[in-house]
């Protein structure tokens, strides 16, 4: 029997609902969530996929967590890093930060060089600004936003971008379109406090101290769907601290990332990557050990979407696997 179920993407941080199709508990495919308040009936292409890179795992395996645990053990804690990832929710997020806090473990979270604001523009900010400085290609990269920017040009704003492509979907609807340096796009413009900035990259930490300076509202778009909710929790890393403190790593931890393809370093390097993974990728092939965990279709939880909205999601079929949250309370009984 076909049922259609809604849940959340997970695919980045816009918050967009997804429905999914279920055929006798097997997932089959998504469609659009026609009601949802955040993407009225749209969603791009990677949403839509976002089922589809829930792969076949191996079979759970407790010799595998075993093993694990007991790598911890005889580790230092002062060398154990654990990554501290937006595609996790915000109850994994909470108990990961609670394990490595009754550890002393290291917590990594890397945004892409973004960090948390205390305050964050909402989407209604953006259809309602007379000026919208884009750092990026959003209307490409995050559509359910960049539709919202496309609304407020309709309503009279004037859209300035920068980006280091031309000829994006985002340059294209641009009133004036630059090719510079973030400090520059910043310092050439009058950017005012009634002005809004949507950005979803930067090239330091200087650049996001220069575009806090200018007191407008700032949107940082992230690439995951709760790293807002994971920078709500810890403060973000700038690349070079991520690789500093992987250079002092013996012991790495990771929970539900594709870290290898977001932070150039040499993970050889690490003596032990335990990888806690709903689906296979780069990250699990170079890593020590890998325990395979239920995916977000599978558990109740919740998603801080870019703008600071929670969103609850729930189980939308039957798992053999752990949840990341059983998983850790399994870790800290094996450290007792
Ligand atoms: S914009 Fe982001 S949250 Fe919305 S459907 Fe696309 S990937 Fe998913």
């Amino acid at each position: 029997m076909f049922e259609i179920k809604h849940t959340l993407c997970p695919s980045c941080s816009v918050g967009c609902g997804i429905n999914v199709i279920l055929d006798n508990e097997e997932i089959v495919g998504t469609f659009p969530y026609k009601r949802h308040p955040v993407n009225e009936g749209k969603n791009c292409l990677n949403g839509r996929l976002s089922a589809e890179n829930v792969t076949d795992r191996h079979p759970f395996d407790l010799k595998a967590l075993n093993d694990a645990v007991n790598k911890l053990k005889s580790g230092s804690n002062e060398k154990t890093t654990v990554i501290f990832s937006g595609n996790n929710s915000n109850e994994d997020l909470e108990a990961i930060k609670s394990l490595c806090e009754s550890n002393g473990f290291n917590i990594l979270a890397y945004a892409d060089n973004l960090k948390g604001f205390d305050s964050v523009a909402s989407y209604e900010d953006i259809e309602n600004a007379s000026n919208i400085f884009v750092i990026g290609n959003i209307l490409y990269e995050n559509p359910l936003v960049g539709r919202r920017i496309v609304r407020a040009k309709n309503n009279g704003a004037k859209i300035y971008v920068n980006d280091n492509l031309e000829n994006t979907p985002t340059s294209n609807i641009a009133d004036e379109f630059t090719s510079v340096s973030v400090k520059e796009f910043i310092e050439n413009n009058n950017i005012d406090e009634e002005s809004v900035i949507i950005f979803n990259k930067v090239d330091s930490f200087e650049d996001l101290n220069l575009i806090e300076s200018t007191n407008s509202n700032l949107l940082p778009v992230y690439s995951k769907s709760n790293t807002k909710g994971a920078l709500n929790l810890v403060e973000a890393m700038s690349k070079e601290d991520a690789i500093e403190l992987l250079n002092n790593t013996e012991i790495l931890l990771i929970f539900n990332d594709d870290t290898v393809n977001e932070i150039d370093f040499d993970f050889k390097s690490i003596s032990q990557i335990v990888v806690f993974s709903p689906s296979e990728n780069d990250t699990t092939e170079i890593a020590d050990i890998v325990i395979p965990v239920k995916s977000w279709l599978e558990y109740d939880g919740s998603f801080t979407n870019c703008e600071g909205l929670t969103q609850k999601f729930s189980s939308l079929c039957e798992s053999d696997y752990m949840s990341i949250t059983d998983i850790i309370e399994k870790i800290n009984e094996g450290l007792e």
